[in-house]
């Protein structure tokens, strides 16, 4: 005999249980625990794309949760400045930061290896190898010693190699300038004989434009474009060989996130996901609009880096690599992982992405 048809034979059905006070009490509604947190980040406030896509992080989070996460963006500066956001998360003075992982090289120089390497992996490799080649795992071993837990979540795919306002034609013509160019590339141009300038990215256009510096790169023509560097300097390169696909991440401290309930966590997680692909998204889909604009409406001087050129600075830039791994295992540790990958990356793009890329379009 069916359970239900017992019930009704002895007369005991929901009401009969319930009038007896045993069992199917009306549910108490679970009370709503509302996380009310603050991101910092490292770009100026509602910065296109970047500080954009912190704000729709926290817009999509909030959205998920039905409002249970609800997170404040501060842009650089208005809360600390751009780059304390490592140590305000780590703390825990706020619970979130968004930036990109060069920023830290101070406190561990293996954190470059997590945004951009000169002549590293592109936007493409660089979530291969974070999401399916070991990379995150790293990442979070890392981030671990500093209480912090990272996502990538941002790509600005391979950006422009700079605005010069002298062609580049030999890797001497490198030697004396004074340029613009943070992380692993600023330290691969000073093997050049260049002087690699750390410049806040609201002092470029008018250092560029004094001549204080002879060079900047910035991402690519549609953030340059914003930045308004054509009207300082008119030779355009390409490519970025120093960034060739920088990665942008958003933070949490580690403790907080783990104390959150687990719903919540997987929606930060997706959250940043989307983030990633959205910014890429962005990027791919503006920067040729504004190339052509750079080019036929304000005169820029498009240029490609000499071959000569470029693989002398690949030479530096492996040379930077082996220092880095010789000077500490951890480094050496995330460095052999990244190349190692690279290798068999670059192995299977030779004959998917690059012979595919030959046929040109329809
Ligand atoms: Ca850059």
């Amino acid at each position: 005999m069916k359970r239900r048809d017992v019930l009704k034979k002895v007369g005991v059905g929901a009401v009969g249980l319930g009038a007896a006070g045993m069992a199917l009490k009306p549910r108490k509604a679970r009370a709503k625990k509302v996380y009310n947190w603050k991101m910092v980040t490292t770009w100026p406030p509602h910065f296109p794309v970047l500080g954009e896509a912190a704000d729709k992080t926290a817009e999509w989070i909030k959205e998920m949760s039905d409002g249970r996460l609800n997170i404040t963006v501060y842009g650089g500066g208005e809360l600390v400045p751009p780059l304390q956001v490592f140590d305000a998360v780590s703390s825990g003075t706020v619970e979130m930061g968004h930036g990109a992982a060069y920023y830290w090289a101070g406190k561990h120089p293996a954190t470059q290896f997590f945004a951009a390497v000169p002549f590293g992996l592109n936007a493409q490799g660089m979530n291969a190898w974070l999401m399916a080649g070991g990379g995150q795992e790293l990442w979070d071993e890392l981030y671990a010693r500093f209480n912090l837990k990272a996502w990538p979540a941002g790509n600005t795919g391979v950006q422009m190699g700079g605005w010069f306002n002298k062609e580049i034609k030999t890797i001497d013509d490198l030697k004396g300038l004074k340029m613009r160019i943070p992380g692993l590339g600023g330290k691969v141009l000073k093997k050049a004989g260049g002087n690699a300038i750390l410049v806040a990215g609201g002092e470029i256009f008018t250092n560029l434009d004094r001549g204080v510096i002879d060079a900047t790169e910035w991402v690519g023509p549609y953030h340059d474009s914003k930045m308004g560097f054509y009207k300082a300097a008119k030779y355009y390169y390409s490519p970025g060989w120093h960034e060739p696909g920088t990665t942008l991440e958003c933070m949490v401290n580690k403790k907080k996130y783990e104390a959150l309930p687990k719903d919540l966590q997987a929606i930060i997680d997706t959250a940043c996901a989307k983030s990633n692909m959205w910014s890429l998204c962005q990027f791919e889909a503006k920067n040729e609009k504004y190339l052509v604009e750079l080019v036929e409406k304000h005169h820029v001087k498009l240029r490609t880096f000499p071959d000569p050129v470029l693989a002398q600075l690949k030479k530096y830039s492996k040379e930077l690599l082996d220092e880095l791994s010789a000077k500490d295992p951890f480094t050496k540790k995330v460095c052999d992982s990244y190349r190692a990958f690279q290798k068999t990356y670059e192995a299977w793009n030779a004959i998917s992405e690059e012979s595919y890329a030959k046929l040109k379009h329809l």
